[in-house]
């Protein structure tokens, strides 16, 4: 390292308290300041969480900083996805190649509060109920809400959606910078799915449950103490037209009846929790001169139907700290390489989540795209070691988003092919799928001196 910066971080959230701790162990003086109080201190927060599905490109990060052991201590795996249809018909979809390939689901809570803990443990001072008003830049000081000021050498925002730290860059750079908030138009809600009298999980604990129903659908996912944390999308529109408990139970019964009888308390809890928007900011440029850097939600708030948000956020901090070494702490290369790859990779997420909403709302119940999911699947276990799936790259492997969307595009010319004529997905030529694979798949792979090997850290 060069010399020791007065790094100040705004934000610690998943991906401002992972950050914290790889600054710190890189030798600098880092203050992370955060708008609420310590959640680890508040009592009306316990149970209250989303869970999110943690996998490759979020796991490397926290390998390379020793922390895999103590934060897989609060992961639960999750093999596949367990679809659920109206007439509570269960359809399983693993997502690997085998069942060593997982997903591990995890409370974003508890995620939130270990990481804080393990940056506290490094040194990392964090300032809670201090949130920053503003920067300015010319002079490099921030500005706290508590009135207070700091001067720093390194501004990292990662203020989450609403960041603050990108509005000072988007004010700075007037008509020079581009924002963009696309609504997805469905808002969410948590429900609860507790476990059963004895403790067991009421329904299949490796999966993660979905209930895709055209534009709306329920999913869950498994916590440690056998209870599910349970998700509901719906358009924002259908949250006023519910307004009474017979509209919402009634929906209930049309939709998810299998579930009612598992989840005791979702009329209550239907009217208890708050529901949350869902959309994509775009944001350009991501960092300003060698002084502001957004990362994490800051920089793309996605939605979150590839699982994907918090790891891009995680990739984000990787990324960074990989430019930093490959170029010798050297700021203006490392930030604008950041800038530009990250960037690209955002955005290719963003669509990929986009697209991944249809998906899971409507085609994991279309009888063709599961037939097409079939074929694809059984060509990954028969050739692992020439292909993988554009979920498989996206999930299991550190091929950047924008690379595995690029994928995705030559692999469904190759399923197209394959499926022209196909009765049953079982009789796949399997000797054309190799032709098209080698002939259109691998020549690609070796062009971009990309590997499908799992990530295994
Ligand atoms: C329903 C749902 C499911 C999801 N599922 C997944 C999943 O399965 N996998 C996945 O990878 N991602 C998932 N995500 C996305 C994931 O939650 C986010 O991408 C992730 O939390 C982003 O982390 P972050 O640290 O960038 O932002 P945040 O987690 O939003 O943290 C930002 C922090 O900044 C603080 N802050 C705000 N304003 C200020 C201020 N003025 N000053 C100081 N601090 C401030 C906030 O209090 C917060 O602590 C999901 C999201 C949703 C909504």
């Amino acid at each position: 390292m060069e010399c020791s910066k007065k790094v100040l971080i705004s934000g610690a959230g998943l991906v401002g308290s992972l950050l914290a701790i790889a600054m710190k162990q890189r030798g600098h003086d880092v203050e992370l300041y955060e708008l609420r109080s310590d959640i680890r201190k508040d009592q009306s927060l316990i149970g209250k969480s989303i869970n999110l599905i943690i996998t490759a490109k979020g796991i490397n990060p926290i390998i390379n900083l020793g922390l895999w052991k103590t934060v897989k201590s609060i992961v639960t795996p999750v093999t596949g996805r367990m679809i659920h249809s109206k007439d509570a018909n269960l359809t399983y979809q693993p997502y690997g190649k085998d069942e060593t390939e997982c997903n591990y689901s995890v409370s974003r809570a508890e995620l939130n509060k270990l990481l804080m803990t393990e940056a506290e443990k490094s040194g990392v001072i964090i300032h809670f109920e201090t949130g920053l008003k503003g920067l300015d830049l010319e002079s490099k000081n921030a500005y706290f809400l508590n009135g207070t000021d700091k001067k720093y050498d390194l501004f990292l925002g990662t203020d989450g959606a609403g960041s603050p730290t990108r509005e000072a860059i988007l004010s700075e750079l007037g008509p020079l910078a581009s924002f963009n908030i696309e609504p997805l138009g469905s808002h969410y809600k948590e429900l609860s799915m507790p476990s059963d009298n004895s403790g067991n999980y009421q329904m299949e604990k490796t999966a993660l449950h979905i209930w895709p129903r055209g534009n709306h659908m329920l999913m869950a996912l498994p916590n440690q103490d056998g209870s599910f944390t349970m998700t509901l999308y719906m358009p924002e529109k259908w949250y006023e037209d519910f307004n009474s408990p017979e509209k919402v139970s009634q929906y209930f019964l049309d939709n998810y009846a299998d579930s009612i009888p598992l989840m005791p308390n979702y009329l209550e809890e239907y009217y208890k929790n708050p529901q949350g928007f869902l959309g994509c900011i775009r944001m350009s440029p991501w960092v300003y001169k060698d002084q502001v850097v957004l990362l994490g939600d800051a920089a793309h708030a996605i939605v979150p139907f590839f699982g994907q948000g918090m790891n891009c956020g995680f990739s984000d901090v990787q990324y960074l700290l990989d430019q930093l070494d490959l170029n010798s702490d050297d700021l203006h290369s490392s930030l604008n390489n950041y800038n530009k790859h990250q960037k690209l990779n955002g955005d290719a997420i963003a669509d990929l989540s986009i697209e991944n909403f249809t998906e899971m709302c409507e085609k994991v119940g279309d009888t063709e795209f599961l037939f097409k999911k079939r074929v694809e699947h059984i060509i990954e276990k028969t050739y692992p070691d020439i292909y993988r799936s554009r979920y498989g790259m996206v999930t299991y492997t550190l091929i950047p988003y924008h690379m595995a969307k690029e994928a995705g595009e030559i692999q469904s010319e190759i399923l197209e092919e394959l499926c022209k004529d196909l009765k049953n997905a079982e009789d796949v030529d399997l000797a054309k799928a190799k032709e098209l694979i080698e002939g259109k798949f691998s020549p690609w792979l070796q062009e971009n001196k990309l590997s499908i090997e799992r990530f295994r850290g």
